[in-house]
């Protein structure tokens, strides 16, 4: 099957990108079916946030405040806010 460049409008941003020949073999090699709907700076921008937001609403152990982790806290009953987690590693580097 011939493939040709596509328009696509960015959902996210409504940008309109080219989809490249070579990025829908791409896709095709790798065995992807569904056509991206988001521009390369928005998909950019979503692992970013994916890396770095925080997800999980946390309660400090230490200090009690709400805080948020990106992390999943794995035992909830020991985890810190970060400055009280800054301030444990500082006291166990002394
Ligand atoms: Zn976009
Ligand atoms: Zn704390």
């Amino acid at each position: 099957m011939e493939t040709e460049d596509k328009e696509i409008i960015c959902k996210e941003c409504g940008f309109v990108f080219v989809w490249t020949k070579g990025e829908q073999d791409f896709f095709v090699e790798k065995g992807l079916t569904n056509t991206p709907s988001r521009c390369p700076v928005c998909r950019k921008k979503k692992k970013v946030r994916h890396t770095f937001t925080n997800n999980y609403n946390i309660t400090c152990a230490t200090c009690g405040k709400k805080s948020t982790s990106p992390f999943k806290p794995e035992q909830p009953k020991k985890v810190l806010c970060q400055e009280c987690f800054l301030a444990q590693e500082k006291e166990q580097a002394d």
